[in-house]
């Protein structure tokens, strides 16, 4: 049939089509082998020569897949690869296989079956990659990053990062320097360099001249540096550089997302070369991750800024008070010097601001919270406690504190000149003493407060020293304390429930359930007010049992009468986890309702683990253990430590919503929330937003990749009957479209 010219051009495409193939074949890197149907080898190519060491004598005396095997091979993957071809089965997957000389080798495997025009099995066909060195840069990567998540220093993780490139590149001595806020270069690690070298560039600023390092870092592009030795651009260190063995560097810059560069990663080589392919592949997987590490680093600078300084005064906050005279109060139990607390009030600043403005108010507080700095100068402690409150921790006895209560009014009546008006400051001062008036901070400062509010409520611009009596004028609480007892015994106590969503899937994610109490005469009384109560008058652990049960019961009725909730989150304060029933009390609740661990969240706070107690480290791990869920509440409020963060097995971060109004326009916050969805992500955790009340925030928090939302753009928390209305509803995805 194949007749005439026609069939011999055909004849002679074929032919030519067979030659380039054999061609391809026999250059190509990948290890090619291919069998007969009876299993017998009949052409192996040169790579696979060259990659395992076998000739096509070795593999047609023993099957391939048994010389292939060796002791790291895993032997369910080589059972299917060598079966493969039987039955028309083909096999793609990764092994780990073992070269004539002995050396592992990770190939990523094609074997197929090939069939005739009828369709007859006739061939196997196997086509091997090495892929060791992209499954050597996977552990590298997995290394570093469980180094992160360990909270390991910058520099200790950097030298780590170093040392493992250089086990994997023996050719190469590596280096990294971070760039500072003012473009200097910092030596963070070369731990096979010469000490002269991170010594004789600390501190120079970038350019296109300073080395390799300076000019990429300037450049934003990677450079190669040959002839180190006589390179101007080396002057200073090239000399004896070259001295040392190394002629040619080959810095790369680590840019991060906002464009800016946070250091470089260099190669120093003995040769003076080029970077080969296999060290452009450990450079490309090190600066994403020492990039990452920095931005991190960062991110936990300024996140300890904001978790410990006040943005407008620039004075500490309470956290940072407690945290420094804590310490100091511990380390020396029995001290004979006493300190005074002060609390200073400032007498009317909400009339400032009604009358002259917000930024007039901000303006004066600024400039009074000076004045109480430079009353205090270096002998003691000022810090901002909220609003129009500070207080004073100061080495003084009752004269002394009188004293400088007196000095504090005083300098506060000294008018304040701003935007063409003069005003004094009146203020009110209460004075607590250590040791007398308590022995630990978070007593101190409460006694005097109630001390502050005894003074203003006397006479404004007065001070006044803390008395016990004082405390039976905290009625309020003594009263609210006892309706509440009453509320959890009659079972006055609900929840609300607030949905959170997933606003790429449009789904829902969750709901947070939200104690509520309406007091007969007080009416709605916030959970921001009673809980601190209950956990004051020993209530606390009844509301988060009662919390614990109720959720449970109504997710367990809102899956029986399908409504798909996916899992309810429960608040629980730091209190309960001391208990050591607490566990057991979950599964029961858990148990009751035939829910699964996985559908409660437990969301603490960083309070938590103040007191890293037996009791409260066996519980969390306890809980984590059983599979319920930890969600750390309120994220970049507290002490926002990033170690306790990777130490708990938390898997749900709430960024706090105090965040969502500055998030607009507050370069700070917007860094704050970029770094902490970085963080989460980086931890494998899902980064919760509250607070989204906005298009803008929710565009925003999803351009950074954080899609779980809650807050009053989707919904206000509901009860029962509102949140089963709002799930059948269009809310979700419309709102989130
Ligand atoms: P949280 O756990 O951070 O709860 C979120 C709070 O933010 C809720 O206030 C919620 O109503 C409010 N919220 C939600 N979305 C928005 C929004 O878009 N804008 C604004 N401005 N606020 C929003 P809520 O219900 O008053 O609760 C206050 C705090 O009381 C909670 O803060 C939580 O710490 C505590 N709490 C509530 N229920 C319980 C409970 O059962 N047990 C314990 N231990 N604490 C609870
Ligand atoms: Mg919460
Ligand atoms: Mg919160």
């Amino acid at each position: 049939m194949h007749n005439g010219p026609q069939a011999q051009s055909r004849h002679d495409n074929r032919a030519e089509t067979l030659a380039y193939i054999e061609m391809v074949i026999s250059l190509t890197d990948r290890a090619v082998i291919v069998s007969d149907a009876e299993r017998n080898v009949c052409y192996v190519n040169a790579a696979f020569t060259a990659m395992f060491g076998y000739t096509l004598d070795d593999v047609s005396m023993i099957p391939p897949w048994e010389l292939l095997a060796g002791p790291l091979t895993d032997a369910k993957l080589h059972e299917r690869a060598s079966h493969s071809g039987r039955d028309g089965a083909f096999f793609h997957d990764d092994l780990l296989l073992h070269t004539k000389g002995g050396d592992p080798i990770w190939v990523s495997a094609r074997v197929e079956p090939v069939f005739d025009a009828a369709g007859k099995f006739t061939h196997v066909v196997g086509m091997l990659t090495d892929i060791t060195n992209a499954k050597r840069l996977q552990v590298l990567q997995r290394e570093v990053l469980e180094a992160l998540a360990r909270d390991v220093p910058l520099a200790e993780l950097m030298t780590f990062i170093c040392s493992q490139v250089e086990a994997l590149a023996p050719d190469v001595v590596c280096s990294v320097l971070a760039v500072d806020g003012e473009g200097r270069l910092r030596p963070l690690a070369a731990p096979s360099l010469p000490a002269f070298v991170s010594d004789g560039v600390d501190g120079l600023a970038i350019g296109p001249d300073v080395g390799a390092c300076g000019a990429a870092a300037f450049g934003k592009k990677d450079v190669v540096s040959r002839n180190i030795g006589t390179n101007p651009a080396w002057a200073g260190v090239g000399e004896r550089l070259s001295k040392s063995g190394f002629n040619a560097c080959w810095s790369t810059p680590m840019i991060m997302r906002d464009g800016k560069v946070a250091g470089t990663f260099a190669f120093y080589f003995a040769q003076d070369r080029d970077p080969s392919p296999w060290h452009r592949q450990i450079v490309d997987t090190c600066v994403h991750l020492c990039g990452m590490a920095i931005e991190r680093d960062e991110a936990k600078t300024r996140i300890n800024r904001l978790a410990y300084f006040d943005a407008l005064t620039g004075l500490q906050n309470r956290a940072s008070l407690r945290r420094k005279l804590g310490d100091r109060f511990s380390r020396d139990a029995r001290r004979q010097t006493r300190t005074a607390f002060l609390c200073v009030d400032i007498d009317r600043l909400k009339d400032i601001n009604d009358a002259f403005g917000a930024p007039v108010g901000d303006a004066i507080l600024s400039a009074a919270a000076k004045r109480l700095a430079d009353h205090v100068s270096y002998r003691g402690e000022v810090c901002r406690l909220n609003g129009d409150a500070f207080v004073i921790a100061i080495d003084a006895d009752r004269e002394g504190a009188e004293r400088h209560a007196r000095g504090i009014i005083e300098a506060l009546l000294q008018p304040f000149e701003t935007s063409g008006v003069a005003l004094p400051l009146s203020s009110s001062v209460g004075i607590a003493l250590y040791p007398e008036d308590g022995q630990d901070v978070d007593g101190l400062l409460r006694h005097c407060e109630t001390a502050m509010f005894e003074a203003k409520a006397k006479a404004r611009g007065s001070y006044k020293f803390f008395d016990p009596a004082m405390q039976v004028l905290n009625k309020t609480r003594l009263v609210l304390g006892t309706a509440l007892r009453e509320a959890i015994a009659c079972d006055e106590l609900e929840l609300v429930y607030q949905p959170q969503v997933d606003c790429q899937s449009g789904r829902i994610y969750g709901v947070e359930a939200l104690a509520r109490w309406t007091h007969p005469e007080l009416g709605v009384v916030s959970p921001a007010r009673f809980i601190p109560i209950a956990e004051q008058v020993g209530l606390i652990e009844a509301i988060g049992g009662w919390a614990i049960r109720s959720a449970c019961a109504q997710l367990a009725d809102w899956r029986a009468r399908g409504f798909m909730v996916p899992a309810i989150s429960v608040n629980i304060s730091p209190h309960q986890f001391r208990n050591t029933g607490f566990c057991a009390l979950i599964a029961a609740s858990l148990d009751a309702h035939g829910l699964a661990p996985s559908d409660i969240t437990i969301e603490i706070t960083e309070g938590v683990m103040l007191e890293e107690t037996p009791a409260v480290v066996e519980n969390v791990r306890k809980l984590a253990k059983m599979g319920v869920r930890l969600s750390m509440d309120d994220f970049g409020t507290g002490h926002s430590s990033l170690s306790l963060l990777a130490r708990l097995p938390v898997t749900e971060l709430k960024i706090d919503r105090s965040f969502m109004d500055r998030i607009e326009d507050d370069a700070t916050a917007q860094a704050v929330v970029t770094a902490v969805v970085c963080i989460g992500q980086s931890l494998g955790m899902t980064v919760v937003a509250e607070g989204v009340e906005n298009d803008a925030q929710r565009r925003f928090l999803t351009a950074l990749g954080c899609t779980v939302h809650q807050g009053y753009h989707y919904s206000r928390p509901l009860d029962r009957e509102s949140l089963e209305g709002w799930m059948s509803g269009p809310a979700v995805s419309r709102r989130s479209a």
